[in-house]
């Protein structure tokens, strides 16, 4: 069946993820023409277990923090914390529990898995090669996730369909397979500008580096203020971007960005 947010053709391959992606469909047709709060209440009404949001505090997690937290809905609130986020992250979520009256349960990495890549890697060597990225990223945000997800039933990201070409096919509600729930995006048709004026309208606390170009947040070291006209995403690792490569940053003749390695693996090992 064919709705708003793309084609729900069957990809299920055994009876737990025809389950998943039957009351996925159920939600995009239930809830796909609905506000926004009258989706997350509809959302949450039709959870069989916990209800799991994972906030970055970007305004897109600010605007579904207000509507949940004013709601009071049953909704259990999560972030990872890297060990590498802004100043004002951090502000913004004690001011953030503080305004809503909720606790947002912090997720760290393995303390073993980071001294291992920092000590493998160096302190910044995500940015020596797309594969020490991912693997930072890995252990700093994935593994977290992983354990912020472990049984809930529904996942609720601050996803909009238009941030980025990789994000336009995401639907209101989709079956995450791996993880074994529903991943369910409130805000997936809404525009930034339509997020930027709901947070106006409702004193909706925002990071202040928006306000100075930072659109997309997430670790300091992997986050630059983008320029008018510049995707959205395209402060994100932007060492790892074609464009930003031509705009003077050090490649090497791997593609990658230049850097001294500090040490060789094994010897720091
Ligand atoms: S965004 Fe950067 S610092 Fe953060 S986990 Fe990924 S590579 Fe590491």
């Amino acid at each position: 069946m064919a709705n708003g947010f793309g084609s729900d053709e069957p990809k299920a391959t055994t009876p737990a993820e025809a389950l998943l992606e039957r009351r996925a469909a159920a939600l995009d047709a239930a809830f796909g023409k609905a506000d926004v709060p009258a989706r997350l209440a509809g959302i949450v009404a039709q959870a069989a277990g916990p209800v799991v949001f994972t906030t970055s505090f970007g305004l897109e997690d600010q605007v579904l923090t207000h509507v949940i937290g004013t709601a009071k809905l049953p909704v259990t609130f999560a972030t990872l914390d890297t060990g590498r986020l802004f100043p004002e992250v951090y502000a913004l979520w004690q001011e953030t529990e503080e305004r809503y009256g909720i606790v947002i349960r912090p997720y760290y990495p393995r303390h073993d898995a980071v001294e291992l890549h920092v000590r493998q890697n160096g302190i910044n060597g995500f940015y020596a090669s797309r594969d020490a990225r991912k693997s930072c990223c890995d252990i700093r945000k994935v593994e977290p996730l992983g354990r912020a997800l472990a049984g809930a039933d529904i996942w609720l990201t601050g996803l909009r369909a238009d941030q980025s070409a990789a994000r336009g096919g995401v639907k209101l509600a989709e079956a995450d397979a791996a993880r074994g729930l529903v991943k369910a995006s409130p805000l997936i048709d809404w525009t930034r500008e339509r997020a930027l004026a709901f947070a106006e309208e409702n004193a909706v606390p925002l990071n202040p580096l928006h306000a100075r170009g930072f659109v997309s947040i997430g670790c300091q070291p992997c986050t630059r203020a983008i320029l008018p006209g510049e995707p959205e995403r395209a402060g994100r690792w932007w060492w790892e971007d074609d464009a930003a490569k031509e705009c003077g940053l050090h490649v090497g003749q791997d593609g990658n960005l230049a850097r001294v390695k500090p040490a060789s693996v094994e010897a720091r090992a």
